[in-house]
């Protein structure tokens, strides 16, 4: 249930950055093939020396840029740099084969289009994977909670607004502020309000999903990204982030049990609203559920 870890990694933010783009590219110019093929197939269009040579997949920009980003995708995810690889390589190898059959006047054979498709499929899917754990490495993690900092978060909303783009998911922000924290810290002290801050990190990252990401925003706010798939989805998740707050009090070094809430605001993510947009109007939301009495959850009216 509960999202995966970042992964550590030492490499620069533009380093990682720079690398992220290089795998964009990488699904759209082999989302691409399809149509050089089918010219290649209707039009006879002989489809370029790339194509035909033996060793298409290291001419290819992509296969350059694989080779010369292997080390850094290496120190990612060395199996799924080399799944990367290998499934570009038979990509080619089939399309290679198939463009020869199509250019001698013949039909392509069964057993290289399965492949082409094959290889192509997995590609994409190994490269999304790639994409996925790069992004999490260039996350800074706050070190009272472990979570993500804000830092992280424009990035990774673009990526699930890409992939709400897709028709996956619907995205939504969720602003969760934890209640009436300050006279946590005047009863209890400063080292207790932390160990709540702790505790209530660790319930509410375990009520997410694969796909949802749990950032600290700051002080005792936290936001999540939701890639919510049923219409009440993004409701029902907050429900459950109440209720485990709720059901799991704090226990103190002195032994007492100090009994905690918190207030979100949820905001469905327009087609083309900025994460400042968003989150502004979940904070909206959010004021609105402090107002109404705290330990609830308000949906924000849809973005205009
Ligand atoms: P509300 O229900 O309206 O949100 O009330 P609140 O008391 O939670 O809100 P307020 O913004 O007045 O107080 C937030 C408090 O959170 C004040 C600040 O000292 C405390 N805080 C922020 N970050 C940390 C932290 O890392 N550790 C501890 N112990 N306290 C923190
Ligand atoms: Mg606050
Ligand atoms: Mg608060």
């Amino acid at each position: 249930m509960s999202a995966a870890a970042p992964t550590p990694c030492t490499a620069e933010p533009e380093a990682l950055e720079a690398l992220l783009d290089g795998i964009d590219r990488g699904i759209e110019s082999h989302l691409a093939w399809n149509q050089r093929l089918l010219r290649c197939a209707l039009l006879r269009e002989p489809p370029g020396d790339d194509v035909l040579h033996p060793r298409a997949h290291t001419l290819c920009c992509f296969g350059q840029w694989l080779h010369s980003h292997r080390a850094q995708l290496d120190n990612i995810d060395p199996v799924l740099a080399e799944q990367t690889a290998s499934s570009h390589q038979s990509m080619h190898d089939a399309v290679r084969r198939m463009c020869e059959q199509l250019l001698l006047g013949q039909a392509a054979s069964a057993d290289d289009l399965l492949a082409y498709e094959h290889g192509q499929s997995t590609m994409v899917m190994v490269l999304n994977a790639l994409r996925e754990r790069t992004s999490r490495a260039t996350t800074q993690l706050d070190v009272l909670t472990g979570l993500p900092l804000r830092h992280g978060l424009e990035h990774m909303f673009s990526l699930r607004r890409k992939d709400a783009r897709r028709g996956e998911a619907v995205l939504w922000v969720a602003m969760i502020d934890v209640d009436r924290f300050k006279l946590v810290n005047d009863t209890h002290g400063h080292a207790v309000g932390d160990i709540a801050l702790q505790h209530i990190a660790k319930r509410l990252a375990g009520c997410m999903r694969e796909t949802d990401s749990l950032f600290r925003f700051g002080g005792e706010e936290f936001l999540a990204l939701l890639m919510v798939r049923e219409p009440r989805g993004a409701a029902l998740l907050a429900q459950r982030l109440l209720e485990a707050v709720n059901a799991h009090p704090v226990c103190t070094p002195s032994g007492s049990s100090l009994k905690l809430s918190v207030t979100i605001g949820l905001a469905q993510v327009g087609p083309d609203e900025s994460l400042a947009h968003a989150t502004e109007r979940a904070d909206r939301a959010l004021l609105q559920g402090k107002a109404n009495g705290r330990n609830q959850f308000v949906t924000a009216p849809d973005a205009g």
